[in-house]
């Protein structure tokens, strides 16, 4: 496994090992790895034979008020996690090797970056679709591998890979939880255990949702407003509670067709998502 910090660097590397009947596969992360990670790279290995991972905490992606500086990092420990999957390359660029002085170019997503984190994260998925693109250019994969975890990201990077041609194929692989159901996420670091048992709601939340769809129930608002009530004893501050059409996330009222019910909330200082596709 080699770590590269260097673009032109990662390109030489790569060049001789494409087109040799080995596929790449690419995991984009911004580091600090958990089981979450290591599900997509696993995928990756399983899928092709050259994989890289990237770890890079893309400031463009973080609001002026949000947690850029104190986003966990741990190159070490990240280095060993990953030499265990056998990974062949981390990519590992500095800010300026990424977005040089004059950098002004980016990727504008559509409509659907305007709902759900999108609304509450001006400008956070114009940054996650460039530096998406960036990377796409720079390691020109076969596939590349997102998780379930961030859903809209995921549809959002679907949408540009089919809007701006990219001759690349996306892997959505499952959201992977703790053994007690807490969505994996590199910012549950931030969690004291009490809000972690708070944090557990969510996860309580959906599953109730979940049951009460099975039973028959199909109004959105009454479905919301159920997840909501057993939020708000628990959580800080709830961001949204969302049913939206799964594929196009429109709006949706009545459950006829696949939804994906969206929940960010601040437990104490931090902020957490989860969803369940049903
Ligand atoms: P991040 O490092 O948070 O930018 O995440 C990098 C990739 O890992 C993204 O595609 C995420 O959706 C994915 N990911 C993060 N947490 C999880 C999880 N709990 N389950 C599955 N994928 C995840």
């Amino acid at each position: 496994m080699q770590i590269i910090r260097n673009i032109s660097m990662l390109r030489k590397r790569l060049a001789p090992l494409r087109g040799r009947k080995q596929r790449i596969g690419l995991v984009p992360t911004m580091g600090f790895l958990h089981e979450g990670h290591l599900s997509l790279v696993r995928k990756a290995r399983r899928d092709c034979g050259i994989v890289v991972v990237s770890i890079f905490v893309n400031p463009t992606q973080f609001g002026p008020k949000e947690d850029l500086k104190k986003y966990p990092r741990n190159l070490k420990r990240d280095g060993a996690l990953l030499k265990k999957e056998k990974v062949d390359f981390i990519f590992h660029p500095s800010v300026d090797e990424m977005y040089p002085e004059g950098s002004e170019t980016t990727v504008s997503p559509g409509p659907m970056a305007d709902c759900l984190c999108g609304a509450k994260r001006p400008g956070h998925f114009k940054g996650v679709l460039t530096v998406v693109a960036k990377f796409f250019n720079i390691v020109l994969p076969d596939t590349a591998y997102f998780g379930g975890k961030d859903y809209q990201q995921a549809v959002l990077i679907k949408r540009m890979v089919r809007d701006l041609n990219f001759d690349v194929k996306i892997k959505v692989c499952p959201l992977v939880r703790d053994s007690d159901g807490l969505a994996l996420s590199s910012r549950n670091i931030y969690l004291s255990e009490a809000e972690r048992k708070k944090a557990l709601s969510i996860h309580d939340s959906l599953k109730w949702a979940k049951v009460e769809i099975k039973k028959g129930l199909r109004d959105v608002k009454k479905l919301t407003e159920g997840v909501k009530k057993i939020l708000k004893p628990n959580v800080t501050k709830i961001d949204y509670v969302e049913i939206r059409d799964a594929e196009s996330l429109a709006t949706v009222k009545k459950i006829n067709k696949k939804v994906v019910i969206a929940v960010a909330a601040y437990v104490g200082k931090t902020r957490l998502i989860d969803n369940k596709v049903l």
